[in-house]
Parts: structure tokens; sequence; C-alpha cells
């Protein structure tokens, strides 16, 4: 994959880009861009395995319903809240397209609605492995890579999450595909700059 194609490709829509090889560089860079700021993150195995929570909250008010400790003092609602009204919002996405269309799926919506509107800054934080060659194909990476592993990571009851390995198109009570957004360029006004690591994160 030549991560500078996807670079040029992203920036032709208007979104700013930054390309890291390593989670390490996008831990420093973003303990640098953000500080003594509000900051709200989207539920994010990506974000998880940088341990990115723990750095920023050293110098940040940071809201994660993701972390354990947060969650038990504050209940995940409330941390959902606090987070859609932070001035910083950081995400990954499910997936994208090498010519810039990226995916998210929720089954919640917080996710997704921070990421195109509200917050002064987005980061979608975005390893190499989501990068698939055209849309069709990040399309399937989220429907039967992405949703059955996070199914069977939070042992939801939905037939994908027994063996995490495709999407058995249920409509059961625990479905986790509920909203797709799809984002071709900016929401208008918003600064969102997506973080390119060559490096495998997340799913
Ligand atoms: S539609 Fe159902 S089976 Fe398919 S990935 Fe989503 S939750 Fe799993």
């Amino acid at each position: 994959m030549d991560l500078n194609e996807v670079k040029f490709n992203l920036e032709k829509r208007g979104f700013k880009v930054s390309l890291f090889e390593n989670g390490k560089e996008v831990v420093s860079y973003l303990n640098k861009e953000i500080d003594n700021t509000t900051v709200g993150i989207g539920g994010s195995v990506t974000v998880k395995e940088l341990g990115l929570f723990d750095e920023l909250k050293t110098h940040n008010t940071v809201w994660w319903h993701n972390d354990n400790k947060q969650a038990l003092e504050y209940g995940v609602y409330a941390i959902r809240c606090n987070a859609a009204n932070t001035d910083i919002y950081i995400s990954s996405v499910n997936a994208m397209s090498k010519d810039g269309i990226m995916i998210n799926l929720d089954a919640t919506g917080n996710r997704i609605a921070s990421t195109v509107w509200g917050h002064k800054k987005c980061y979608y934080i975005i390893g190499v492995n989501k990068i698939e060659d055209d849309f069709e194909k990040a399309y399937n990476h989220v429907k039967n890579i992405s949703a059955p592993r996070n199914a069977k990571r939070l042992n939801l009851k939905t037939p994908c999450a027994v063996k995490g390995d495709k999407c058995y198109n249920c409509n059961c009570e625990a479905k986790i595909c509920r909203t797709f957004m799809i984002y071709e360029a900016p929401s208008k006004g918003q600064d969102i700059e997506i973080i390119i690591v060559n490096q495998t994160l997340g799913y």
C-alpha cells in the first residue's frame, strides 16, 4: 500500500493528513498537539492498543467509556454525554478505500455523531490494515472483519460473535450493525485530521 498516495487522495478531499510509521510516534505527536483541553474518545480498539487515554489524561480532561475504571465511576451513558461535549474528539474508522472514502459502523451512534459535528477538532487514527483497494472491499471489511470481531470482543449475543468470522445478516436484539457513516469529505466547518499509521491497529 502506497501511503503517500492515500495521503494525497485524502488531502484532495479536504482532509488534513499526517503519516506515521508506528503507534509510538502517534502518541508522541498527539501528546504535544492535545494539551490542557477536553477530550472525548469513541469506542476504539486502535486507541486502546495505543494506550492513548492513559497518556492524554495526565494533562487533559479525557472522557472514554472504554476505560473500565472511569466507566465504573461515572457510568457509560454519562461518559458518552461528556465525551460529546469536548473540544477534541478522537476515533478510528472501521475501514477506508485507498481513494480516501472512510466508513464507520456504530451500534449506539455516539461515535458517528461526534465525528461529524460538535467538536473544535477531530482526529481519526487509522492503521494500515484498515485500508482497502476500493469502497466495496472497505465495506466488506467493515461487515466481515470489523463487526464480527467487535461483536466477539464484546461477547454480544449475535451469530457473528461465536467465531468472529463473518456477518450472518442478523436482525437480533444485540445486532451491532445499526448506523453506517460514509465520510467522503470533512463536514462543512469541521477541522478533521486523519492520522495514518503504517502499523496494524484495531480491526
Ligand atoms: S448484521 Fe448481525 S451477524 Fe452481521 S455483523 Fe452485524 S451483528 Fe454480526
